[in-house]
């Protein structure tokens, strides 16, 4: 790692580097499932951990490595454990951190798929969890019990845009000998950076703004201690959530303009929240970027910029939403989010459609409400796209 870099967008781009025999400037695939040794010593000593080197793709490979140093250098953490998914990187840290009989406190809008296994699966095993609004710190400390072991808070969390204290969280959590993990996913790096608001170990769906391409599923989690950092990276292994290099490559060559991309579509994100707040058929709009946010200021205070996630109601609900949807031209009516395109969905019938109608309405997420992730178009052909969308809305 070049540890002589210290701006963010030089690490992006140079940290992670390859030290490679033919001076390749960028880190080569290495498509290979195992290492050769040069005789048997060599062998028994990179198995006994005395030795560097690579033994076998699922434990460590150059390629994902490099990208796991990359991540680790923007989270400023002490390493990083590429998954073979976002859901990867979440079931391995629950399974590292968490035993039979403990508790887990997690945010109530958390990413449905994490609930799932945190209640449905983990739950079958004795892990015992909790779902509580965590932008409340009252309702945390309320939830906590004597067996809690991980708070776990998605902020800002999907769809709803909630902000939860990160340095808040991490104290509730060590006060009580647990660990914090943050879901970062929806900031990215480089809005947010857990670690250095004491949180143990920070993890991404790299599906969505790292790799920014969708063109890959993918995920990683980055730990703030060595001990921690052991303790994950070895269920990684044995649970077989590994990234495949052809994967970790692809990654890592999205990763280095996530500057470019993020201040790009936050610039047009702020410019089309204000815009769609701006209108009639608008019943609300909720943007970190807009004052209008209820948690406005603890945003700013705690992430480098808004972003490009924008979720809003328009009055007709459900219908309206539904017209629009299907009216929109250069929007992609697609799940996921945080690409160079701009993508359109509707959460109550797509992405929280497995949430009960009753925990759903409680997490805000109504019929009508629309999630609209921002790209790297040109700002004036997506409003564009939505004023011809919103017309025809009314012609209905
Ligand atoms: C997409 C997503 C995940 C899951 O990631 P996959 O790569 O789809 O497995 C987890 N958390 C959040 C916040 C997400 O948006």
């Amino acid at each position: 790692m070049h540890t002589n870099h210290k701006g963010f967008q030089t690490k992006l781009v140079h940290a992670g580097a390859p030290k490679d025999p033919y001076g390749s400037v960028v880190t080569p695939i290495y498509q290979t499932s195992t290492f050769s040794f040069e005789n048997t010593q060599v062998g028994a000593d990179r198995f006994a951990g005395k030795a560097d080197g690579y033994i076998y793709t699922r434990i460590g490979n150059p390629t994902i490595r490099a990208l796991e140093d990359c991540v680790a250098a923007l989270e400023e953490g002490v390493g990083g454990i590429a998954t073979s998914s976002g859901m990867g990187a979440v079931c391995t840290v629950c399974l590292a951190l968490l035993d039979r009989d403990t508790h887990v406190v997690s945010t109530a809008s958390v990413y449905g798929p994490s609930r799932t296994l945190m209640e449905k699966h983990l739950g079958r095993f004795g892990v015992s969890s909790s779902f509580v609004d965590t932008s409340d710190l009252e309702a945390v400390r309320h939830a906590l019990r004597k067996n809690t072991r991980m708070i776990y808070v998605e902020t800002p969390s999907n769809p709803m845009m909630q902000i939860t204290d990160i340095r808040a969280m991490a104290d509730l959590a060590h006060a009580q000998g647990a660990l914090l993990v943050v879901d970062s996913t929806f900031a990215s790096p480089y809005l947010q950076k857990p670690l250095s608001m004491d949180a143990d170990v920070v993890l991404h769906s790299v599906t969505k703004f790292i790799n920014g391409h969708a063109d890959v599923v993918g995920g990683i989690l980055i730990a703030r201690d060595k001990a921690v950092y052991r303790r994950v990276r070895d269920v990684m292994v044995i649970t077989g959530c590994n990234m495949d290099p052809h994967q970790a490559f692809l990654v890592h060559r999205g990763l280095k303009t996530l500057a470019l991309r993020i201040e790009r579509a936050q610039e047009s994100a702020m410019k089309i929240a204000s815009w769609i707040e701006s209108r009639d058929e608008v019943a609300w709009v909720r943007y970190t970027g807009l004052s209008s946010h209820p948690q406005y200021e603890l945003a700013r205070r705690q992430m480098r910029g808004p972003g490009s996630m924008i979720s809003f109601e328009l009055k007709g609900g459900f219908e309206a939403g539904k017209t629009l949807m299907n009216k929109v031209r250069l929007a992609v009516l697609a799940v996921s989010l945080g690409g160079v395109e701009t993508l359109i969905e509707h959460p109550a019938s797509m992405t929280h459609a497995g949430l009960p109608a009753e925990e759903r309405l409680k997490a805000g997420i109504t019929d009508g409400l629309v999630r609209y992730s921002v790209g790297i178009e040109d700002p004036d052909d997506l409003l564009g796209d939505l004023e011809q969308a919103l017309a025809s809305d009314q012609a209905h």
